[in-house]
């Protein structure tokens, strides 16, 4: 199977994570894409932590619990650490020898690529998709697609997908603001950030 992953903190899910899997889906024909929630960085193993973390897995499975293609991938999450992109791909790869994995990026991701962790391992254990949102930003990826695969054959392909100007940190601030966060996030999403008090400043231990 052609398998779409997925990475983020997902703290919260939100719509534009959502769209970019829908569209990764349509334009490349996957059969799959499996929504990889990171695991806890070192400074949040803490009781705290572990909250977010089980919060942040029951966000995103609570999104995608309609969509039958789209999966919950507790690969990286489970073990509760942080882990390297490099490393689950390839430990993913381990797992499921019958899959071609494709892993999933915003543009931005795609010019930081160079400092990741082992950034080399990755390319030959997936198919990079990165999303562009406009011919403007096309032809630059174009070049920065051509460099990466000649330097270091990676195999990219360039996605078109909308990216919103929506991002977790603003849903948290608005959440904090006591703003709404509703057509940000799925109704399920919203409903279960405002029943646990999730980033409401009045909730926030000091
Ligand atoms: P934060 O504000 O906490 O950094 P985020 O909204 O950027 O959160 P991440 O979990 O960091 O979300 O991102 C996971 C993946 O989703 C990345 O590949 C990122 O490029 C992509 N992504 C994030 N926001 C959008 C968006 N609005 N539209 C399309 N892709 C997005
Ligand atoms: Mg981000």
């Amino acid at each position: 199977m052609k398998i779409g992953i997925m990475g983020g903190t997902f703290d919260p899910i939100h719509i534009g994570h959502l769209l970019l899997a829908q569209f990764a889906y349509e334009e490349c024909a996957l059969d799959e894409i499996w929504f990889l929630p990171n695991g806890n960085p070192p400074h949040k193993q803490t009781k705290e932590g572990q909250d977010a973390l089980a919060h942040r897995v029951e966000m995103v499975r609570l999104a995608i619990d309609d969509v039958p293609y789209f999966k919950l991938c507790l690969h990286e999450s489970r073990i509760n650490r942080h882990s390297y992109t490099y490393k689950t791909m390839q430990e993913l790869n381990a797992l499921y020898p019958e899959n071609e994995f494709y892993f999933i990026l915003g543009a931005d991701s795609l010019f930081a690529i160079e400092e990741w962790r082992n950034f080399r391992e990755i390319f030959p254990s997936c198919i990079i998709l990165a999303a562009v949102r406009d011919d403007k930003d096309a032809d630059d990826m174009k070049m920065q697609t051509v460099y990466l695969e000649q330097e270091y054959n990676a195999r990219i392909s360039l996605l078109k997908a909308p990216q919103l100007e929506i991002s977790s940190t603003t849903i948290r601030e608005r959440a904090e603001k006591g703003l709404s966060i509703h057509y940000m996030v799925p109704d399920s999403v919203a409903d279960y950030i405002e029943k646990n008090h999730l980033y409401h400043a009045k909730d926030k231990k000091q």
